[in-house]
């Protein structure tokens, strides 16, 4: 690991301030993800800004009758929160599917939403990574892809986003608030928070430098069944291989949004519009430009099987 300096914020408007004026600055959160990548020495900030003692760490009713989720409560305390497991289940479900017990203690909604790829070869600095290092080519077209992306994929990088909150967060219809080094606010949704790879796959979200999530706001309840399916090749403890947050109504219409298989969550209007229609229909809408490589086609099937499971579970219960 590389020498690194350390401060803690002691607002949001100076932790955006410091770290606008240094180009090597990243805050720090829960340090699941960050601090793996600096040991490996893929991140190598010269400067860290700890975040946590900001009061950014409470989840509030809104006016509007949402949520509005600290950017620092951690995944283990949003998950169990009586409000959102009762009207917001997929998040609360998406969560404890994701990493384990000690780390979702640690792990925040904002470090959560900017953990960076698992791609193998984004984590081998002895391979080419666009994401890693911008023009160096991609080893991991031509590489080993079962686990890599399908759809919204580029010439450049063909990684998938990690993250099973994302995913929830997505179908929820949430809105990522920041605050930028200048003080101004902004509120992003997250249908355009994390961007596509195109041809600059290193510049991953709508984020500009120094800018700092504040919270995640979700809109008033969707009603409706909560489902978050899984699928991986491990029962625990293990990235999404296809992933499934579903929110249906009785009429069987609803919002699906898909992880595992592209750079951000996946969601389609024109799925979510054939959703009453079913699994074939919805998923012809969610993979319609999918570009697999041959070893993971089988994601395409298996966005569809996993889309009928969810569905055949809405009329399990009704
Ligand atoms: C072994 C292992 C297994 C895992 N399995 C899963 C899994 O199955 N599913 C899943 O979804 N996740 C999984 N994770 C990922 C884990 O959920 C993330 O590491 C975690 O959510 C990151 O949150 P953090 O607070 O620790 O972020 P940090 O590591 O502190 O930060 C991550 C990034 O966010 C930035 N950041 C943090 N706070 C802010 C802010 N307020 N504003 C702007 N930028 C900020 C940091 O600068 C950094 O770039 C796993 C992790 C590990 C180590
Ligand atoms: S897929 Fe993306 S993250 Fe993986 S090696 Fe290629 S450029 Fe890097």
């Amino acid at each position: 690991m590389r020498a690194f300096t350390f401060e803690r914020a002691e607002s949001v408007r100076a932790a955006a301030e410091s770290a606008s004026n240094n180009p090597e600055a990243k805050f720090i959160a829960g340090g699941t993800n960050l601090l793996d990548l600096m040991k490996l020495e893929i991140e190598v900030p010269t400067h860290l800004i700890d975040v946590n003692g900001l009061g950014l760490d409470k989840i509030e009713v809104t006016s509007e009758g949402g949520l509005r989720i600290g950017a620092m409560v951690r995944n283990t305390d949003l998950a169990s929160h009586e409000t959102v497991r009762r009207d917001y289940g997929l998040l609360s479900r998406a969560l404890v599917a994701g990493a384990s017990g000690q780390l979702r203690n640690k792990a925040t909604t904002a470090g959560n939403l900017l953990q960076r790829t698992r791609c193998p070869y984004f984590y081998d600095t002895a391979q080419s990574c666009n994401k890693r290092m911008p023009g160096s080519g991609c080893s991991a077209i031509g590489g080993v892809t079962r686990q890599l992306g399908v759809i919204g994929t580029s010439e450049a990088c063909i990684a998938t986003h990690p993250s099973d909150m994302a995913v929830a967060m997505r179908a929820l219809d949430a809105v990522v608030e920041t605050t930028r080094p200048d003080g101004t606010n902004r509120s992003i949704p997250i249908s355009d928070f994390h961007h596509l790879p195109g041809d600059s796959p290193h510049i991953e979200t709508a984020l500009e430098k120094g800018e700092m999530i504040t919270a995640v706001t979700l809109p008033k309840p969707a009603g409706g069944m909560h489902i978050y399916r899984k699928v991986r090749d491990r029962a625990s403890y293990a990235f999404a291989l296809v992933s499934i947050g579903a929110i249906i109504q009785a009429d069987g219409t609803g919002r699906v949004a898909v992880g595992g298989v592209a750079p951000k969550p996946w969601r389609v209007d024109a799925a979510d519009a054939a959703l009453a229609k079913g699994a074939k229909a919805a998923c012809a809408e969610l993979m319609a430009d999918a570009r697999p490589t041959d070893d993971n086609r089988f994601k395409i099937a298996l966005v569809e099987r996993t889309l009928a499971a969810v569905i055949e579970e809405t009329r399990d219960k009704p």
